[in-house]
């Protein structure tokens, strides 16, 4: 027995001891917990110490002062809790220490990252023969088919932008819904075509793109849909939208964060209907799946089109047979991110994801027609994972977001919805149960009667 691994032990204790106290905890830390960080950031050692101290340190400073995101209660954003099977394979992962960037650096990354890939196309209802690839999240996924997408449509127009750049490139026109999430214009941005020529389609009271609204373009197009709005969860109408587009010279991407998902639940399905018409979409495993951080996936319709913007030219890294990560995204060296999505996929089948897609919707409505019931409005009917509350004018909504905050039973943001603040509520943590919505939706209650 080898005890400088001793600490590896410990680690898993402390892990453990970590996540069983943070069910019905306070979700945030208290100022204290936080205050007390500065006693990590003390000048660095002279020299060496004992990992085992180290480890205490981070443990009793480090622990208290975590936001309790993955214990059921945490509806902040759309940050997702962590799925036990996922947890302890990315720990198992993490020991085996592997470059993920082509097969012949590990074969088990590689073998793992193929499986998972196709078990995620397959679950969202994508065109079987896709090519996924993972990343570290969906604003990574939207500009790595952002970039393939544009290299594509210059293609068609015989631009050669790998080689020639894209300045004095033809004109790309960009389309997009108006209520596009804000890592989109960002992925324009770094791929250089610009945020401020995008033109808008209009969305409806939902936060949907209006389909009778696509404004016309010319030449070659790039169309930017989403599949879950951030704030109501509702998703584009994709077949009305994408089946009066000139497919000859439109590439149609869609931002899937956390909406795609609903593909992954039946009853749920018909919410993304047409989605696989698109030419591309992004999603993430960190939210909704629960794997733990970090994880996107970035899904081609046509691979082809993901290596000829993403490969790259190393004579001691030439292409490998098989699929080489390194030559699908932006990384080279990367964590097998694969390994907690298969396990996650592994362990709880096609069913088991269903359930814990339709639980968090289940809860989401749940928590609406309890806020409802007690007089407060709901901004826009909930489909999905995600509720926006108003408690009348803008002052008394922020000041209960504050409130809730707080509190500490739960944790909640609050966002602008059409002109109105409005408290945001994303149950994207599949631990989360009914008591966990009953307390919570409990303490919004309480909070709110209570305000002076
Ligand atoms: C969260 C989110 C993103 C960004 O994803 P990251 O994983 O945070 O990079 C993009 N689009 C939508 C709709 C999102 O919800």
């Amino acid at each position: 027995m080898d005890d400088r691994w001793e600490v590896i032990d410990d680690a898993a204790a402390r892990a453990r001891s970590h996540l069983e106290s943070a069910r019905g905890a306070p979700v945030a830390p208290t100022a204290d917990a936080v205050a007390g960080l500065d006693g990590l950031t003390s000048v660095l050692p002279d020299g060496p110490g004992a990992v085992a101290a180290t480890l205490e340190q981070l443990d009793r400073l480090g622990s208290p002062a975590a936001t309790r995101q993955s214990a059921g209660r945490y509806f902040g954003f759309v940050n997702g809790g962590v799925e036990p099977a996922g947890l302890a394979a990315a720990i198992l992962a993490l020991a085996w220490d592997q470059n993920a960037a082509l097969p012949v650096m590990s074969p088990v990354a590689a073998h793992v990252d193929a499986v998972a890939a196709r078990w995620i196309v397959d679950l969202l209802g994508l065109p079987p023969t896709a090519t996924a690839t993972f990343c570290a999240g969906a604003s990574v996924a939207n500009l790595t088919a952002i970039v393939a997408a544009r290299d594509a449509l210059l293609r068609r127009v015989g631009w050669d932008s790998a080689d020639r750049g894209i300045v004095g490139a033809p004109p790309l026109a960009v389309v997009a819904s108006e209520e596009i999430h804000s890592s989109v214009p960002k992925a324009l941005r770094v791929a250089g075509l610009g945020s401020g020529s995008i033109v808008s389609i209009p969305t409806d009271g939902c936060g949907r793109a209006r389909s009778d609204a696509v404004p016309a373009t010319r030449g070659p197009t790039l169309v930017l849909l989403q599949a879950g709005n951030v704030n109501t969860g509702h998703s584009d109408p994709f077949r009305e939208i994408i089946g009066q587009l000139d497919r000859q010279r439109t590439w149609v991407h869609v931002d899937g964060a956390f909406g795609l998902w609903a593909n992954a639940a039946p009853e749920r399905r018909a919410l993304l209907d047409g989605v696989e018409l698109a030419d591309s979409w992004a999603t993430d495993g960190h939210k909704w799946l629960n794997t733990p951080y970090d994880c996107g996936v970035a899904i081609v319709a046509r691979g082809d089109d993901l290596v000829a913007s993403m490969s790259q030219n190393a004579a001691y890294a030439s292409a490998t047979d098989g699929r080489s990560p390194m030559n699908m995204g932006v990384q080279m060296s990367q964590a097998a991110r694969a390994v907690p999505v298969w396990a996650i996929l592994a362990t709880l089948g096609r069913s088991g994801v269903a359930d814990a897609v339709e639980r968090c919707c289940r809860n989401a409505l749940r928590f609406a027609d309890v806020l409802d019931a007690a007089g407060a409005e709901v901004l826009a009917p909930v489909v999905l994972n995600q509720v926006l509350v108003s408690f009348g004018d803008d002052e008394t909504t922020d000041r209960v977001v504050a409130g809730v905050q707080d509190d500490r039973t739960c944790w909640m943001g609050g966002t602008e919805w059409h002109g109105a603040r409005a408290m945001r509520i994303s149950v994207s943590d599949t631990s989360t149960t009914e008591k966990d919505v009953d307390a919570s939706a409990a303490a919004v209650i309480r909070v709110w009667h209570s305000l002076p």
